[in-house]
């Protein structure tokens, strides 16, 4: 049958009328350009995607331009980080409107967050005697909201560590020397942020860090659905979390988290994908 040659998703369906939607472009921590992410999903045969760099939307309308000559659905997207008591969770939004002013300042005052962070870390790592120069970190950051990918990445790139996740083992993950906390919003506010510019709102790859109980505050503090197919997941956990979904009436979501390559993720774009029906649900949910 034709459908056997056909890429395999995380559920084992095939990519075609299906959606990928957690794609990251070069406006976060991505590698590729909007166009070249269109493109992909075009040669994957998806028929809608989601750009949800971090804290950054600028990579959408030039998405949308790419995505009408291809032929490919482009749903406004982002990725928020909420504080979640010590932990940093990952929201996901989606369909809301990304000329909304009040969203426009929020993302605009995060990405500055952001820099003033990469700088208070970059003089951590001087001070620990790691001589990575600022002008390094934004090299790799480029146009994009700057995160630890860009400091783990410039690490490299400089000759001070060997690999990407090296880095964040000996400097700046969670708990090591060289960490620093990011701006944050907490849950309820960033869903009424969303909520406010008429999106959906969705816990991100929560099979990476959630317990029970933290799920439970999440669906309290009003998130729409949760994001069940994503590669960090095995096949019982995206089982478990539609679980989940049914019983508190929210909607699922899912995708690839596609970056390009740095993150070993090279070719991931329309191997992890949901049914359009997933995207239709989120439509009737907004009376779309
Ligand atoms: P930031 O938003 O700047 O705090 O960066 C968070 C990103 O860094 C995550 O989305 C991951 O891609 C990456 N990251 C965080 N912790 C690790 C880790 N221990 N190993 C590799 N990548 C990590
Ligand atoms: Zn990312
Ligand atoms: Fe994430
Ligand atoms: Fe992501």
């Amino acid at each position: 049958m034709a459908e056997m040659e056909e890429k395999k998703n995380g559920n084992g369906s095939s990519a075609s009328g299906r959606a990928d939607l957690h794609l990251h472009t070069h406006h976060s921590d991505g590698i590729h350009s909007p166009y070249e992410i269109v493109r992909r999903a075009r040669n994957a045969g998806l028929a809608t995607i989601s750009i949800t760099d971090h804290d950054n939307v600028a990579a959408i309308d030039e998405a949308a331009a790419w995505g009408r000559q291809m032929g490919v659905e482009i749903v406004s997207g982002v990725e928020l980080s909420v504080a979640l008591g010590e932990k940093d969770v990952h929201l996901l939004a989606y369909f809301f409107d990304h000329t909304n002013l009040h969203l426009l300042d929020y993302l605009t005052f995060f990405r500055h967050e952001r820099r003033k962070r990469a700088e208070r870390i970059v003089e951590k790592l001087n001070k620990i005697n790691v001589p990575l120069r600022m002008e390094a970190v934004l090299d790799q950051a480029g146009i994009g909201s700057v995160g630890r990918p860009h400091i783990a990445s410039a690490l490299v790139e400089e000759g001070l560590i060997e690999t990407y996740h090296e880095a964040f083992l000996k400097y700046i993950g969670t708990g090591a020397p060289a960490y620093e906390k990011k701006y944050q919003l907490n849950p309820e506010e960033a869903v009424r942020l969303i909520t406010g510019a008429g999106g959906l709102t969705f816990l991100a790859h929560p099979g990476k860090y959630t317990s029970e109980a933290e799920l439970l505050r999440l669906i309290n503090a009003g998130v729409d659905g949760i994001e069940v197919v994503h590669p960090s997941h095995s096949e019982a956990q995206q089982a478990h979390y539609r679980r989940v979904v049914d019983q508190y009436f929210l909607l699922e979501s899912g995708g690839s988290d596609f970056h390009g390559g740095k993150k070993g993720d090279d070719d991931t774009i329309g191997t992890y994908t949901v049914p359009m029906f997933v995207v239709d649900q989120m439509r009737r949910r907004l009376f779309l």
